[in-house]
């Protein structure tokens, strides 16, 4: 048995589903689900993340939170949280860039969430010396000021397509042509989720990410109530338009039916939506990854970091620093977006 052959006697049985399933099954599902069984990232795997690049994104990620927690006069308990964390380096650059704030690292606790046995293993290896908590979800974090991180998370959570008919809407569903898995199209409904969504025309298509809205409730909630910062990184922008559904294996896009449980499938996040979500709190302006670094102060910190290099090092090191910024590279396809308590300032490299 497959993945794709349990998917296919189960729409043969009791008809199409979603998208959001059908990726929901590919990533996640408990024997053959993509991030089940593998890690996932570097050159030798499907794709590859800002932290994985360089221990750059991390650093000034790091000082920016401490940033925040500083402005919000210290607390002395508080939750470091990761969604997604991947191999723990993100989280890992982040602790030893912060090794130096007085009473940062007395004061946190690093809480992860993460779905994957493997990637929960290489974390731990990767932030041993670190008491770590992880979490299947979002609603068992602490209650406690929350200062949270999420690079890479929400585009991996499964969504549902819908395309506009008149005044209503048909969902994009994925079920058989012959033997094969295809996508076909759904009955007329009127989703609450795209009232709002006037401004699309007859054919054109829009997608809704479901799983994000009660992630980003108990975060903004926690915030509101203890204080903290989310920082959220990923590809997309404000308000989602278009198919944006993406297979991705060997670091090449593939059909994303073809080989499910097998290719990373993703899809553009649409920020307007996560700030929804979260209205008691205070968000950013959706700003470029590029944009943010470079406030930040990377040009001087690859600098420094430079100096120490020479030959294919030096060379490696310089590329990774325009892969994380220019506009060409992750620069300005990756946005950032931070939320934090309406009082409190904004994160550093970022504005209101
Ligand atoms: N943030 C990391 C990894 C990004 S890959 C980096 O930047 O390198 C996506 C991560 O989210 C993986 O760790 C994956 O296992 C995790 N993940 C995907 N879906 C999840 C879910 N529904 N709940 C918790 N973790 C999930």
């Amino acid at each position: 048995m497959s993945l794709e052959a349990a998917l296919r006697a189960r729409i043969a049985e009791a008809g199409p589903i979603t998208v959001a399933e059908f990726m929901a099954e590919s990533l996640l599902h408990p024997q053959w689900g993509y991030y089940t069984n593998r890690d996932p990232l570097g050159t030798a795997g499907d794709f590859t993340t800002a932290p994985e690049i360089s221990q750059m994104f991390g650093e000034l990620v790091g000082l920016a939170l401490a940033q925040a927690w500083i402005d919000q006069g210290a607390p002395g308990r508080i939750t470091l949280a990761e969604l997604g964390p991947g191999r723990g380096t993100l989280m890992a650059d982040i602790l030893r860039a912060t090794k130096q704030v007085p009473g940062f690292h007395d004061a946190l606790r690093v809480h992860l969430v993460e779905a994957s046995p493997t990637l929960r293993e290489k974390q731990r290896v990767a932030l041993a010396g670190h008491a770590i908590t992880h979490h299947d979800r979002t609603d068992t974090l602490p209650e406690a000021p929350l200062f949270l991180i999420a690079n890479e998370f929400f585009d991996a959570l499964p969504i549902r397509q819908f395309i506009r008919a008149g005044d209503n809407w048909r969902e994009r569903l994925v079920g058989l042509d012959g033997a094969a898995l295809a996508f076909g199209i759904g009955a007329p409904d009127q989703p609450p989720e795209l009232a709002h969504r006037s401004d699309v025309a007859e054919g054109g298509l829009v997608e809704i990410c479901p799983a994000a809205m009660p992630i980003m409730t108990e975060i903004s909630r926690r915030i509101a109530a203890h204080g903290g910062a989310a920082l959220i990184v990923d590809y997309g922008d404000w308000r989602s338009l278009g198919d944006t559904l993406q297979a991705v294996q060997g670091h090449a896009p593939v059909d994303p039916l073809a080989t499910p449980g097998a290719a990373d499938l993703t899809a553009h996040v649409d920020f307007e939506a996560l700030a929804r979500a979260a209205q008691e709190l205070a968000t950013s302006r959706l700003t470029p990854q590029g944009v943010f670094l470079e406030r930040l102060g990377i040009t001087p910190r690859a600098e420094t970091l430079a100096q120490r290099l020479s030959g294919p090092a030096r060379e490696a090191h310089v590329a990774a620093h325009r892969r994380l910024t220019h506009p060409d590279e992750m620069g300005t396809l990756f946005k950032v977006l931070a939320l934090v308590p309406p009082g409190a300032p904004m994160l550093a490299g970022l504005e209101k």
